[in-house]
């Protein structure tokens, strides 16, 4: 039977090495004429780079984004905004510098430009988040989107390999979440897996040549379409695991996806059996969970939880937390499969069904 429900997403992207450089003119046809750049710290001279190429279209830098938009972060980047008369955001960082300006957009409207350095994915999503009092809250909200995503291959060279490896795996794990499931979207399903294709055909490629220019495109392409594939559509088990594991123990957020991944694959393989033999053409290899888990350590991301500071003793409160409210997935999901899951991820064992 077919059956499904498509929302479109209204998406401006503009990608392709070299592009960053037509930023001045995006910003004019888009009618904006006074950026703050955002940036973290870490990338404080890109985003200054980025004012100067602006002039006059820019109004200052706001470089103290960090990892799930702290409340006060928010805020005081709100106020440099009023300060300097802003009238839009100009992302440029990886996940949490998009996520600050999907913050300034929701809760004080000023729309955002994104300039993806990562493949966190977040600039085609609607799926904003903010962090008060230890507890992240997420929803989505069609403000958050940006009006424009402009990648430019180029920004990516001075990521490290080894993090593009967890980053890339972090926006495979979108995708997945669109192709193993028991009623693939017609719309997404498509897109999900040539976002598969980019990124395993990439990563490899990064790893052994990271100045190449071809072998970044193809991944910061696969990583837009995963975005997209998780922006228009929808997790299961494995984003509620990362998230426990995330929200409660503040696990890195690409490593934690990328250890997840061949184990939540495996987990999902027999009832979602389809899908995971499209999932594993995809990736070229015979099994989709194991594929994922060769791939893994190919790119030296790590494979155990026990390597990102996770505690066995604590196993039973993530099995626990992420069980306790029902999860859309294509398995059924008990206290004891995720603790079993979770068992085998914390030793990096290979995925078992
Ligand atoms: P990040 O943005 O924290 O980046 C990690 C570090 O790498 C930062 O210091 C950053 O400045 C640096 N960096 C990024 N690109 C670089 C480059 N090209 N060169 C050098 N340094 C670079 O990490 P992330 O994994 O990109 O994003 C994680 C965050 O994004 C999490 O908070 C997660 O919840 C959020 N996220 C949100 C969505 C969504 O749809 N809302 C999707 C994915 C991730």
């Amino acid at each position: 039977m077919i059956e499904f429900h498509h929302r479109a997403l209204p998406w401006n992207v503009v990608f392709g090495p070299g592009k960053l450089a037509t930023l001045p003119a995006e910003l004019d046809a888009l009618g904006y004429k006074r950026a703050l750049v955002l940036s973290t710290p870490n990338q404080r001279s890109a985003a200054q780079r980025l004012t100067d190429m602006l002039g006059s279209r820019a109004v200052g830098v706001f470089a103290e984004a960090a990892m799930h938009v702290p409340a006060d972060t928010a805020v005081a980047a709100s106020a440099t905004a009023t300060e300097f008369g802003a009238d839009c955001t100009v992302a440029i960082g990886g996940g949490s510098t998009t996520g600050l300006g999907k913050a300034l957009a929701v809760k004080h409207g000023l729309p955002l430009i994104a300039i993806p350095t990562s493949y966190a994915g977040s600039e085609m999503t609607n799926i904003w988040g903010i962090t008060a009092d230890g507890r992240k809250s997420t929803a989505r909200d069609a403000a958050a989107l940006p009006k424009l995503a402009l990648y430019d291959p180029e920004l990516t060279l001075s990521l490290p390999p080894k993090f593009a490896g967890a980053s890339g795996l972090n926006a495979m794990a979108q995708a997945v979440a669109n192709i193993i499931v028991k009623r693939p979207n017609p719309f997404i399903e498509p897109m999900a897996l040539q976002a598969v294709a980019s990124l395993s055909q990439g990563l490899p490629l990064i790893i052994a040549k990271p100045d190449d220019i071809d072998a970044r495109s193809q991944t910061l392409l696969g990583a837009c379409l995963a975005g997209a594939s998780i922006g228009l559509g929808a997790t299961g088990l494995h984003h509620r695991i990362c998230h426990t594991l995330g929200g409660t123990f503040n696990t890195p957020h690409a490593e934690t996806h990328a250890i997840v991944l061949p184990h939540s694959v495996a987990f999902n393989a027999r009832a979602a059996a389809d899908g995971s033999a499209k999932l594993a053409r995809a990736l070229g290899v015979q099994d989709a969970a194991l594929g994922l888990f060769e791939l893994a350590k190919g790119l030296g991301v790590p494979t155990a939880l026990s390597e990102i500071g996770v505690n066995q003793a604590d196993l039973d409160t993530v099995a626990e937390l992420a069980t306790e409210k029902p999860v859309n997935n294509a398995g059924p999901v008990t206290h004891e499969n995720v603790r079993a899951l979770l068992d085998n991820a914390f030793h990096g064992s290979p995925p078992r069904p």
